[in-house]
């Protein structure tokens, strides 16, 4: 079969300045790329973010010297695709699961069925949060508006007027909140005075509230807190999971991180062997990177999938997002299709 690949850099803008603890940002560069198979064309997404790789021209430069290694990557057997993307891309995850989710997608598409379907999972999705990125207060109560339909709120915290951004949302909503601190709390009495105080704020979760280097103090945090305690920037890649026993009571899943769906299904079978919650995450991307890794909704406890609706404009379509119910379709691959 001889297959074809186009790529090409987008620019997507948030609706809001997205700001977490460590960066700040009104836009990003994303790379799409198109596999074809010359009747069917499947798409794939690079979000690198920046505490991991380097950006989107170092994908590109890496695309255009390995255009024929790509093209002679397994199709099927997606086991051995991912050996070889690891080998080939030992730097860029964001590049590995573009690729790993444009072979997955045009795989699906070929042989008719949804990709949540050859995963074995269903289309039964628990509601999605929508993040309500670091901003000045003044600018929070339009926040809040915004998000309006969604039940579900994820806060970003790590700064140093916490108390005023939780006292600023507090004033608008009664919402449930999941609060991602991003290692942002650098000591262990630091960390132990925001998960006391959060608890009384109707706070679901705290994700990783210390640095990933700090595993002891967050084990240590977990006996105190009565606030389940979720791995992100601790949980990147599968042999990162069997490290966080006892230390987190769940784990954020991201493509860019982890490398793509194939690694993320492992992701999902190794966490249901030591027990974590699942949660599945994603950076500010488009609707490929978010339907993509919908696919894998059904086995998540959690989902925080609101990449596509901070954009103020999603150049494709695919999952939907009714205030924060995120509908898989029964379309084959991930669905998706240019806007
Ligand atoms: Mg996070």
């Amino acid at each position: 079969m001889n297959l074809s690949l186009n790529w090409s850099i987008e620019r997507i803008r948030t609706k809001f300045e997205f700001k977490i603890a460590r960066s700040a940002e009104s836009y990003y560069d994303v790379v799409i790329l198109e596999l074809s198979d010359g009747t069917r064309t499947a798409y794939g997404e690079a979000a690198p973010s920046k505490r991991y790789e380097s950006g989107p021209e170092a994908i590109i430069d890496l695309l255009n010297t390995n255009k024929s290694n790509i093209l002679g990557l397994a199709l099927e057997d997606y086991e051995s695709r991912q050996t070889a993307l690891e080998e080939l891309f030992p730097n860029s995850f964001a590049l590995q699961a573009a690729l790993d989710t444009a072979f997955w997608d045009l795989y699906g598409r070929q042989v008719g069925r949804p990709l949540w379907d050859l995963f074995g999972g269903s289309k039964e999705l628990v509601t999605s949060t929508y993040t309500i990125g670091i901003s000045d207060l003044s600018v929070i109560p339009e926040k809040i508006k915004e998000a309006e339909q969604y039940p579900l709120l994820k806060i970003k915290l790590g700064t140093d007027y916490d108390h005023d951004i939780i006292r600023a949302i507090r004033a608008e909503t009664d919402k449930v909140l999941r609060v991602d601190v991003n290692e942002g709390w650098k000591t262990l009495d630091e960390a132990k005075r925001g998960t006391e105080w959060l608890v009384t704020e109707n706070v679901e979760f705290l994700e990783q509230p210390m640095p990933a280097g700090q595993l002891d103090d967050i084990a240590k945090l977990r006996e105190f807190s009565p606030l389940p305690l979720v791995a992100d920037e601790n949980s990147v890649r599968p042999e990162d999971l069997p490290g966080l026993d006892g230390v987190y009571d769940g784990i954020n899943i991201k493509l860019m991180k982890c490398g793509g769906l194939s690694n993320g299904l492992k992701m999902v079978k190794l966490a249901q062997k030591h027990k974590f919650d699942i949660m599945l995450g994603c950076m500010v991307e488009t609707s490929i990177g978010i339907s993509a890794m919908a696919q894998l909704g059904s086995f998540a406890r959690w989902l925080d999938l609101d990449g596509n609706v901070l954009l103020a404009e999603d150049p494709y379509i695919g999952v939907g997002n009714a205030a924060g119910k995120i509908v898989l379709s029964d379309d084959p691959g991930t669905g998706v299709k240019p806007r």
